[in-house]
């Protein structure tokens, strides 16, 4: 059995390969009957067997829409958008947390100060108004009068600090929550996107699989299962045409010995390809 020019990427897959030249007959193989026929065998109506590479094709393509539908351009963009959109969520809540709090301490200061400017009032109109007579009192008032006027101006500085912090807090809450909206804008329209495309692919591929459906009604059920287990196995192929005496599953070219005794096989008999194990079917173009 000779590698095909070009077909060796399946080399590794076969059974009995482990070394040796490849362009040799596996020693441990017997010479001219491939083992797989003699361990398993399996009849199917030839008409069967040809309708088996229909089945094949209509399921390699299925294979290929699944495949588009898993991996579809927008899904990794919209992984790593709800990714970035869920951290921002996060931070945006810490921001808002922060606003309120700051709000909070600011409009305390703010009825400090109030309270404070109000005693001061209050203070002020019972000396002018003549209410205090005893100089001593007044002296007392006097002194009160200066301290509580350090007292307002300790208590604005400080106001104007946390104002400026809640600017600050406020501009990081406005610029989170403008990304937000942008993300989500774009999380929609990527979404609407792959849906469209998504929607597409399905259709196709249920009409792909209406198409199967009456190909396999009243199909043997052992080639079925053996095909459906090999397709698991031999990366979604599980039957291969025999095309001018070479294995069109693993591309591998079947040696004389092998072709004479498929020949002589009868047309019922379920070959298997030696290297890959897949169902090899036959065809006028298979060079037997
Ligand atoms: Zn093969």
């Amino acid at each position: 059995m000779d590698l095909a020019p070009g077909g060796g990427g399946e080399a590794a897959c076969g059974p009995g390969r482990y070394g040796g030249d490849p362009g040799e007959h596996h020693p441990d193989r017997p010479l001219a009957v491939p083992h797989l026929i003699e361990e398993h065998p399996l009849k199917a109506d030839p008409s069967a067997q040809l309708k088996l590479l229909e089945i094949q094709e209509l399921d390699a393509r299925a294979d290929l829409l699944r495949h588009q539908l898993a991996s579809l351009p927008e899904l990794d963009e919209i992984a790593a958008l709800e990714a970035s959109r869920l951290d921002l969520d996060n931070q945006s809540r810490d921001a808002r947390i922060a606003v309120d709090d700051l709000t909070v301490e600011q409009k305390k200061i703010d009825a400090d100060v109030e309270q404070v400017k109000t005693r001061r009032t209050r203070d002020q109109n019972r000396i002018d108004q003549g209410l205090i007579s005893n100089p001593k009192d007044i002296e007392r008032m006097q002194h009160e009068m200066v301290s509580l006027q350090r007292r307002i101006v300790s208590l604005e500085d400080e106001e104007l600090e946390v104002m400026a912090t809640l600017e600050d807090a406020q501009r990081t809450l406005d610029s989170l929550t403008a990304q937000i909206e942008a993300a989500d804008e774009r999380l929609t329209a990527l979404r609407a996107s792959r849906d469209e495309r998504g929607v597409e692919i399905e259709a196709e591929l249920t009409q792909l699989l209406a198409g199967r459906a009456p190909l396999v009604e009243g199909f043997p059920e052992d080639l079925l299962a053996l095909y459906e287990k090999l397709r698991t196995n031999r990366r979604g192929v599980g039957a291969a045409e025999l095309r001018q005496r070479r294995c069109s599953g693993c591309n591998i070219n079947i040696d004389a010995a092998e072709i004479e005794v498929i020949r002589k096989a009868p047309e019922d008999l379920v070959i298997r390809c030696e290297e890959c194990s897949r169902i090899l079917v036959r065809t006028p173009e298979s060079g037997l």
